[in-house]
């Protein structure tokens, strides 16, 4: 088929791959310019204005990780031969290991690096044209109630299409051009996640390495008015988040270089990371708000609303970026589009589309609903409230969530179930019927908790204020 894809991202690229290295004659078009010769050094000096959060930290969980070996295993190991290091998370599991245990695998990786290791990959194939500099401004077709998209209005022309492809990304205005062919509106759910993120790039100083012995993943925390995560990046790099509550005014100056560093300094994990005996800043601090939850329906109830159309990867559903689910997803979506297209004959495109909705709608849902609803607990509890995730039948999410996380590094079972939870390995049913794992996770976290709470790990919210408020000069204030 000849199909056009709209957008260079994660999502773009990887469906460009997929489908150009199965026979398809692919146009991936993106508005930034393309740098055909760059190497990922010169990729992570940027500029790359088309994507607001490209510099942020990424995590590639091990769903995420596990298909992007087996489908472009060139990619992958580009990727490592850069630096990119591989985090055996299965080593945190106690007792005999079990098969699936080695998929366990989380890659620690920036970003820039996956789009120049994918990029790479896409310039390398025939059948794929790809186009920077080019913006794309409406879809061509053929109106109608259920419209058939037959190419891509752009500023340097039209560009004709038996499919076309949607990887704009969150901002996407795709829907609205659908509607001025004629197309029902897809009906969108959408809901705040409720915070906002400060990020900053550190590198280990030679010698220095990071201390995950303690924790699941990697060192994070929960102030009870805001947290900390850290992510791993590639070359002895890495990254601390501090996120805040969307409603905090006061703790918006963390956005300020000095006050950042003084919050960490503040909380004692991050104040070990963020040491200069131990590493030192490679980047400024990087805010990102405006964070929502957003799921589009482009199957309504008479079928797909246009033909010839397909939305992938954050156009189409995007999650609280903490949960780290988009590259994973982006990944899900290009294979899973490329087999809709095998299995389906081309001149089919109403059965194409319900294919490819039908092969990644369950577990996108399940994913979306699971982190609205998570992001709805944790709001409420940085407003206060008392929110019980240490049983079955307090809050559920939460439960399975941090609390079965908080004992997983104690039992086996428990750490192999939540890591192929979180990592998208097991859809979430697979823990969410076993009652006897719940059961023991309460077991554990009863135990756990039976002197009290664990204390917060960093200090209380007006003492963080006073402390960063001070790094800038300024004193009083209401708090
Ligand atoms: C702060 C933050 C942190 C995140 N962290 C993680 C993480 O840890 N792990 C994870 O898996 N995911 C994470 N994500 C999500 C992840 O970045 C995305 O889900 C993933 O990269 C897929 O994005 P995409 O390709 O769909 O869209 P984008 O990456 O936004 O790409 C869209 C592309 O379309 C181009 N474009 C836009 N408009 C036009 C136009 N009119 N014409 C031509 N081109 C256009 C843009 O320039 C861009 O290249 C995070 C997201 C955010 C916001």
């Amino acid at each position: 088929m000849r199909i056009v894809i709209a957008g260079a991202g994660m999502a773009g690229l990887s469906t460009a791959l997929a489908l150009g290295r199965s026979g398809h004659d692919v146009t991936l078009l993106e508005r930034n310019c393309i740098f055909r010769e760059s190497t990922w050094e010169e990729c992570l000096r940027g500029p790359r204005e088309g994507i607001a959060h490209f510099f942020q930290p990424h995590a590639f969980w091990p769903r995420g990780r596990l298909l992007l070996k087996n489908a472009f295993p060139d990619v992958y190991q580009a990727l490592l031969d850069a630096g990119a290091c591989e985090l055996h998370l299965n080593r945190k599991i106690r007792g005999e290991a079990q098969p699936g245990d080695e998929d366990l695998i989380y890659l620690g990786v920036r970003r820039p690096l996956i789009e120049w290791a994918l990029l790479r990959a896409v310039l390398r194939e025939p059948r794929i044209a790809v186009r920077g500099g080019v913006r794309v401004m409406g879809t061509l077709g053929r109106q109608g109630a259920v419209p058939v998209v037959t190419g891509l209005r752009t500023s340097e022309g039209d560009v004709q299409a038996d499919l076309v492809i949607d990887a704009l990304g969150r901002t996407s205005p795709a829907s609205s051009w659908l509607q001025a062919l004629g197309a029902t509106a897809p009906r969108t759910e959408s809901s705040p996640c409720g915070l906002v993120y400060y990020s900053r790039y550190f590198q280990l100083k030679p010698g220095a390495a990071m201390p995950m012995q303690d924790y699941l993943i990697s060192p994070r925390g929960d102030l009870g008015y805001g947290g900390f995560i850290t992510f791993l990046g590639d070359n002895r790099t890495f990254a601390i988040v501090l996120s805040i509550p969307t409603s905090d005014a006061d703790l918006k100056i963390l956005q300020h270089e000095p006050a950042f560093m003084a919050a960490c300094r503040q909380i004692p994990v991050t104040a070990g990371l963020a040491d200069p005996a131990f590493a030192e800043p490679i980047s400024r601090v990087l805010p990102m708000g405006g964070l929502l939850n957003t799921l589009c329906h482009y199957i309504g109830d008479e079928g797909p609303v246009a033909f010839g159309f397909l939305p992938i990867g954050d156009s189409l559903c995007h999650t609280n970026p903490a949960y780290a689910l988009g590259l994973t997803f982006s990944l899900i979506h290009a294979l899973e589009l490329c087999e809709a297209l095998r299995k389906v004959p081309a001149d089919d495109p109403r059965s194409q589309a319900m294919e490819y909705f039908a092969r990644i709608t369950p577990e996108m849902n399940e994913r979306y609903w699971l982190g609205c609803a998570l992001d709805a607990a944790r709001t409420r509890m940085w407003q206060g409230q008392r929110l019980d995730f240490t049983r079955r039948d307090g809050c559920h999410p939460l439960f399975l969530f941090a609390g079965a996380a908080a004992v997983a590094l104690d039992d086996g079972e428990v750490c192999r179930k939540t890591l192929r939870r979180m990592g998208v390995l097991d859809r979430l049913s697979t823990f969410d019927d076993d009652i006897v794992l719940q059961q023991r996770v309460e077991e554990l976290l009863a135990r756990k908790f039976a002197e009290g709470p664990p204390p917060r790990p960093g200090p209380p919210r007006a003492e963080l204020i006073r402390a960063v408020r001070g790094s800038m000069g300024q004193t009083g204030g209401t708090l």
